[in-house]
């Protein structure tokens, strides 16, 4: 009990009295219950690996999306980690690819770029460019905090020096007001952003009042 202790209190937001009533839990209900997660926690390791072209994780090599032909190849959206991935898959605003940083640069906690699939990114991004004369669309969708800023800015500064850069757009998501919000209720930088981020309007048929 004490090496599960030890093992949960490893996880991500869970402390150590968290992780003391979580093994206590696993004690007390039916086996099958606790040995469950047991099996899922090992299957899912067994049966997931990276996909060696976009760094995401899947059963198959190369991913299902890397191997979807309806998808655009020349447009590749870069997240984080596998759950920014499932989050705009079932938002359904991408239809071209991904790659997976795989995480994010964080100095302080000894993440750096050696540790993400930044050169596995530089060699496709390389390779899409080196294929034929139209544009490569990059679309970082990092996350829109300090470090995520930070990690796009790497992203971009790896891939500008690459050669038929001028080919290549990157962009970067959005941020500011979420939509169904309203500005009296947001905070001072989220209205920042919202400034910084503002777009032209565009009036269709559809929008006209
Ligand atoms: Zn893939």
């Amino acid at each position: 009990m004490a090496r599960l202790i030890t093992e949960l209190g490893r996880l991500p937001g869970i402390c150590e009295i968290t992780a003391e009533r979580l093994a206590s839990h696993l004690l007390l209900v039916p086996r099958d219950q606790a040995l469950g997660l047991a099996r899922a926690i090992q299957e899912m390791r067994e049966q997931l690996r990276r996909c060696s072209l976009c760094g995401g994780y899947a059963q198959e090599e190369p991913c299902p999306i890397c191997r979807d032909p309806g998808r655009d190849p020349r447009r590749i959206v870069v997240v984080e980690e596998p759950r920014d991935q499932v989050a705009l898959e079932e938002a359904g605003v991408c239809d071209g690819r991904y790659h997976v940083l795989g995480g994010r640069l964080a100095p302080l906690e000894g993440v750096e770029s050696r540790d993400l699939t930044l050169e596995l990114l530089a060699r496709r991004v390389a390779a899409l460019l080196a294929e034929g004369p139209e544009l490569v669309e990059l679309i970082i969708a990092t996350n829109p905090n300090l470090e995520g800023d930070h990690t796009a800015l790497a992203v971009a500064t790896r891939l500008q020096g690459l050669p038929g850069h001028e080919r290549l757009v990157m962009t970067r998501i959005a941020t500011g007001l979420p939509s169904g919000s309203a500005i009296e209720y947001a905070h001072r930088e989220v209205l920042v952003d919202a400034f910084r981020g503002r777009r032209p309007l565009e009036i269709t048929s559809e929008s006209a009042p």
